[in-house]
């Protein structure tokens, strides 16, 4: 059985640039009128730590429509959950432009009371812009997927009542960053973990939930729609051993190409769900819960967005949220233990 779950990462660039109206709040309506025509529902990732920092320094006339929009998110039973990009805790605005501090690029790598205190002044600001004080969301995924070293970072978020993880994207590799998700390639669709996000534990407090993958040759990460995007898979640029590491991670037969609703065309789309349609009818004992994913900055083709909604419905593809498929994924035990 499939259940299908359109993730978006709610946030403007990385580096700062961009107008929180033209790269959050604008798609996010589309998305939101486009979901509710189909009666559906995403999860959105709100990228907590930049909105904090934008709402601090006073820096974007539109951070009042995006606080709204999270509350009618929330309110009409779209999933908030938790993104972050910790580089832009310590982020300074000068004279109009945005600096973010890298040496915190990787939550995984802070020391555990850097990461305590990064982790609870996001809580914060989340329930603060939900408008709820006891909320907590279910589920995270870690700016640039980076949940490696998972460890600590895990089991700080874990006390807080955080879930499901879905940073993970089988097969992804980037030196530069010491993300290595190609040992995820030999698990489920999904899987219990604790210590390393790669490795099932039946023991573990989350769930992973990957975004999915397809392993692909070279050409065809580069379709038309995706060079559009610009500099994703571009080794230019950065000194001379991150250009190296960059090279590194291109000199591979196959790729992970994610199933991307914003920078994959209905095409390809469509053309992958038939596969795993099939694969389901063949074995449809086995649960597959399939994560999309999608970047607010990303959405220039909405009509896209809707067809495939169309299609998943033509084919009788329940779309869900990680709140809603989240008793599936607990072992039968701690389902029966749940409901009593
Ligand atoms: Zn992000």
């Amino acid at each position: 059985m499939i259940d299908f779950v359109f993730t978006l990462d709610y946030e403007i660039y990385g580096n700062g640039a961009g107008t929180l109206k033209e790269l959050v709040y604008e798609p996010g309506e589309q998305l939101k009128e486009i979901f509710r025509k189909w009666d559906a529902r995403f999860v959105a990732f709100v990228e907590v730590a930049e909105f904090e920092r934008i709402e601090a320094c006073g820096a974007d006339p539109s951070m009042d429509l995006v606080k709204r929009q999270i509350q009618s998110f929330h309110e009409d039973g779209f999933e908030i959950a938790l993104h972050l990009h910790p580089q832009w805790c310590n982020a300074r605005y000068e004279k109009g432009r945005w600096w973010p501090d890298y040496s915190e690029y990787n939550l995984c790598t802070l020391p555990r009371t850097r990461i305590t205190e990064i982790v609870e002044r996001s809580l914060d600001y989340l329930r603060y812009v939900v408008g709820q004080s006891d909320f907590t969301p279910l589920s995270f995924r870690a700016g640039n997927w980076l949940f490696q070293p998972t460890k600590t970072a895990a089991s700080i978020m874990a006390e807080k009542g955080i879930k499901v993880d879905s940073s993970v994207f089988k097969g992804g590799l980037q030196h530069n960053h010491g993300l290595d998700y190609r040992p995820a390639l030999k698990n489920d669709y999904y899987w219990p973990f604790r210590d390393d996000v790669n490795e099932p534990d039946a023991t573990g407090p989350w769930i992973e939930v990957p975004i999915y993958t397809e392993m692909v040759p070279p050409w065809r990460m580069s379709t038309r729609k995706r060079l559009s995007f610009g500099n994703k898979f571009s080794i230019a640029g950065g000194n001379a051993q991150r250009r190296l590491n960059r090279i590194r991670d291109f000199l591979r037969f196959q790729y992970p190409l994610k199933l991307d609703f914003c920078r994959m065309t209905l095409d390809e789309l469509t053309a992958m769900m038939g596969r795993l349609i099939r694969e389901d009818r063949e074995r449809p004992d086995v649960y597959r819960p399939l994560v999309a994913i999608g970047h607010t900055k990303d959405l220039i083709d909405p009509g896209t967005v809707d067809a495939f909604l169309g299609f998943l419905r033509t084919n009788a593809i329940p779309v869900s949220t990680f709140e809603t498929i989240y008793p599936k994924l607990l072992p039968v035990k701690d389902r029966t233990a749940s409901v009593r």
